[in-house]
């Protein structure tokens, strides 16, 4: 049902303002040094609204490329939302790390669509969700690409960088191994980081590239331990999108992110108020299907989804009874539940951290173990 509801996210996005031409639309532009001629067509940025993750298709004429498919459960989902937007080929196929939140959803897009390269930081995990991702691979016959910092690929009439990861080792965080690029389209560009953190924000910004750019998505969905002043002043973008999911428990986005997101004057549109955000370039103007968020309200650590199912009382209709079934979190690795307030939340690996709609009964004839912890 989660997934079902997800869809019929997706799609009343796509219909309620999917007609590009006649929505109500903020625009931007910047004078930067133009790369190649658009020979006027457009670039379509589609950020999906994949709960607490990242998805994002980008479109230029007829070739296109993934950046990150959402969690293990939305693979079926984004490749609805590629399908309904006529994709037959992938020129390229980006995970950005390892995270399940990023990769999970991967494997059934790349084994349902054709593409010609997937660039994967060289990173090689042993976790369940990456071998997925590794086996696909092996099965179309293909290889990894590995990204390194510079390079510069086409896509169609867009370009983009290479411009992280800009070190070889990262120790164990591996957020900060995040393929990140820059994407040139006539005088706009558009900077996407991943989960990329301080240490590899500054990293970007000491390998001399020119990181200005019209839109960033904010790495990490928001998180504080991302999206610092310097790489901010760096990008300088007029706007920022943050893809997170409503209420979700790492409190995403963090106060501190928000708060320098506003210091630098962006404006700022959320995956997690206002859906699937799609934006429009047509070389020098950008047009958005939403108007940005007013709300500037940033998340709160362990989920507000049961507050605010509280307050709203139970007469919400399906949507919010299919949320409120959300009851715990689970560690995939310990095999442990915990209540979503658990102070041992926190310090689960995203990668083995995921909610569940069952009940403590069910937990344990599926083998989970109530946390000793919280006691739920
Ligand atoms: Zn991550
Ligand atoms: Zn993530």
């Amino acid at each position: 049902m989660g997934f079902l509801l997800l869809l019929v996210l997706v799609f009343s996005q796509v219909t309620g303002c999917g007609n590009l031409l006649t929505g109500k639309f903020e625009s931007s532009s910047r004078a930067v040094q133009v790369s190649k001629d658009t020979n006027g067509e457009t670039l379509e940025i589609h950020f999906l609204d994949v709960g607490q993750g990242d998805a994002t298709l980008i479109k230029q004429g007829d070739h296109a490329m993934l950046i990150d498919g959402g969690n293990n459960d939305k693979g079926t989902a984004v490749q609805s939302y590629l399908q309904y937007q006529g994709i037959q080929n992938l020129d390229y196929v980006i995970g950005t790390h390892p995270d399940a939140d990023h990769v999970g959803g991967l494997d059934v897009v790349m084994y349902k669509f054709s593409w010609d390269t997937v660039i994967l930081p060289d990173l090689q995990k042993d976790t369940k969700t990456y071998q997925e991702v590794l086996k696909v691979i092996e099965d179309k016959g293909k290889k990894i690409t590995y990204p390194v910092a510079g390079d510069v690929y086409n896509l169609g009439n867009a370009e983009f960088t290479i411009i992280a990861p800009v070190k070889e080792d990262y120790g164990d965080n591996w957020n900060e191994y995040s393929v990140g690029i820059l994407l040139q389209f006539g005088e706009n560009r558009f900077v996407f980081t991943g989960d990329a953190e301080e240490e590899a924000e500054q990293d970007m910004i000491a390998q001399k590239i020119d990181l200005s750019a019209d839109v960033l998505k904010a790495a990490h969905h928001g998180s504080d331990t991302a999206n610092t002043m310097p790489f901010l002043e760096e990008v300088n973008p007029v706007s920022v999108v943050i893809s997170c999911g409503e209420g979700n428990s790492y409190g995403h986005p963090r106060a501190g992110a928000m708060n320098n997101f506003r210091s630098i004057g962006a404006k700022v549109y959320r995956t997690d108020e206002q859906g699937t955000i799609v934006v429009v370039s047509d070389g020098r103007e950008i047009t958005w299907n939403c108007s940005p968020s007013e709300s500037w309200k940033a998340g709160e650590p362990g989920g507000t989804q049961e507050k605010e199912l509280e307050k709203a009382g139970t007469d919400r209709g399906e949507t919010n009874r299919e949320t409120a079934k959300t009851e715990y979190i689970i560690n995939t690795n310990t095999k442990k539940f915990h209540e979503k307030s658990c102070g041992s939340v926190e310090q689960i690996q995203e990668e083995n951290r995921e909610y569940s709609n069952l009940t403590t009964q069910e937990l344990e004839e599926q083998g989970y173990e109530p946390c000793k912890r919280c006691n739920p």
